[in-house]
């Protein structure tokens, strides 16, 4: 064997289809587990992945990343770089693992699925590598965090979040559930790693290493780093499954698929690194605004290697891009103003000089959401913060989970998008929301969103004090403002007043 190339008994070797004595090929491969889509297996020998590799030869690459990370960290480990980072960058940290870390296995689930169920030998030797990398970044991402903990309890959310009806998580892992837990290894190589990897977590991740290193830490830019790469290998499984279902007559199956996958996946882009990039990373930090990143990446990037592999554009995709400008303005607006319901600690943001930077980014922002801010920092400055706070409860999106908001001031062009089903009102916070349930009803029909439940008496009692402990959030985890106030001083006409903030 060490005398021949990979090249020479890879495709040999990897081949493990066989014919079946004992069970039927249906019986082994079910078409609901398999989402061939009635393709014969024959016609997925022509799967061919892009990047190829073997066992002895990932083990060696992955030991080398694991070794580089956790020897960073360690090296790192009594440098003051996070006591002396701004608070913002913290909560970019918090809302990141929260988010991410168990769904990485998730993740690995999914990949499982690829790795039983997958048609192509390719994809399920693919997959199998896959799976590993999701589980090392569920275990690197649950325990570079456990670090900080002692710090700030925060960060435990890390673990957390998941295992909670926080409405953020819930909304984080009604996405994942959707496009990679509850699919068959087609729908799953096309949801998750074409979609939700390809689309945007790689650039999710090139771009918080690079902003990590900005900012001077090191650790958290190592770890990511370590982990895009993973990503970008595993995340060409998509790429092939869609040419052989293309190729075998399913574009219209595996366009819907796609644009599926990519509408679920804006929404928690829009709520979770709009936020980071526009308001949480400071301010001398931004090298782009979350519209020019998108317009860059997704736009120019992921556009092009859809319409090279024979796709549409999906059919919504002008109103997508017309959302860059205002959606994730109105995300940041919504959970700062009900950061108690959050395990981190949102930047507000908006000092003179950010509002001029957000001005120049997205013209009209002072007419629009600046009108909000204007009262929330009149509240803080007449000592009313307690006006700062809601007093009623949002309209959730049936699909997203997220509050249904959009531009409010002179811009105000906020909607509720309602469908009736079976008996029962859906809301939906865009057309894209609402289409997306109407691919299969049935599918989400019975969800019940925070507020669904909050409705139905399942949240006891039914204030704002039974909601935070429905969520699992105790008081010393609820968020705050990140800098407490502080931003509003900026504001006082009398500098010597500020002291009274
Ligand atoms: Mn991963
Ligand atoms: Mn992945």
């Amino acid at each position: 064997m060490p005398m021949l190339e990979r090249a020479d008994w890879y495709d040999i070797a990897r081949d493990t289809n066989w014919t079946p004595k004992y069970v039927s090929q249906e019986a082994l491969f079910p078409d609901v587990m398999t989402g061939a889509q009635g393709v014969p297996m024959a016609q997925w020998q022509s799967y061919d992945e892009p990047y190829k590799t073997s066992y002895p030869e990932y083990v060696r690459v992955q030991r080398e990343k694991d070794a580089g990370a956790y020897s960073v960290k360690a090296a790192l480990e009594r440098s003051n770089i996070f006591a002396s980072a701004d608070p913002g960058w913290h909560s970019i940290l918090k809302a990141h693992y929260g988010s991410l870390a168990v769904g990485e296995y998730a993740a690995m689930s999914g990949e499982a699925r690829m790795v039983r169920f997958g048609q192509a030998p390719g994809m399920r030797n693919m997959a199998t590598f896959g799976m590993l990398d999701e589980n090392r970044h569920a275990q690197l991402q649950l325990y570079y965090p456990h670090d900080l903990v002692s710090k700030d309890r925060q960060f435990d959310w890390a673990q957390k979040a998941y295992h909670t009806n926080e409405w953020a998580a819930i909304a984080v892992r009604h996405t994942l559930d959707d496009l990679f837990m509850a699919r068959s290894a087609t729908e799953t190589a096309i949801m998750l790693t074409f979609a939700f990897e390809t689309g945007f977590t790689n650039m999710q991740f090139l771009g918080l290493a690079a902003d990590a290193a900005e900012t001077g830490d090191y650790t958290f830019a190592s770890l990511v780093s370590s982990i895009q790469t993973d990503e970008s290998r595993h995340a060409q499984i998509g790429g092939p499954a869609l040419e052989v279902l293309i190729a075998n007559g399913r574009k219209a199956e595996a366009q819907k698929l796609v644009d599926v996958a990519i509408a679920r996946t804006w929404r928690l882009f829009a709520i979770l690194t709009g936020p980071s990039m526009d308001y949480y990373t400071p301010i001398e930090h931004r090298k782009q605004s979350f519209k020019e990143f998108m317009q860059e990446w997704i736009v120019g990037q992921f556009e092009r290697s859809l319409i090279e592999l024979g796709l549409d554009l999906p059919w919504y995709w002008d109103k997508m891009i017309a959302e860059f400008e205002f959606q994730h303005h109105a995300y940041h607006l919504g959970l700062w103003f009900w950061r108690k319901t959050l395990w981190w600690n949102p930047a507000a943001a908006v000092t003179p000089e950010c509002r001029a930077w957000l001005e120049e980014k997205y013209p009209g922002w002072n007419d629009t959401f600046g009108k909000c801010w204007d009262v929330i920092t009149d509240n803080l400055l007449a000592g009313r913060e307690d006006l700062t706070h809601p007093e009623t409860l949002p309209v959730l999106c049936n699909m997203s989970q997220i509050p249904i908001c959009a531009i409010p001031g002179n811009g105000w062009n906020v909607k509720d998008y309602p469908l009736d089903y079976e008996g029962r009102t859906y809301h939906f916070n865009s057309e894209i929301d609402r289409w997306v349930f109407e691919q299969d009803p049935v599918r989400y029909r019975d969800h019940m969103s925070l507020v669904d439940r909050f409705l139905a008496g399942e949240i006891q009692p039914p204030t704002l004090a039974g909601a935070l402990a429905y969520m699992g959030l105790s008081p010393a985890e609820m968020g705050d403002d990140a800098h407490k106030y502080a931003w509003a001083d900026a504001f006082r006409p009398d500098p010597l007043a500020k002291s009274a903030a």
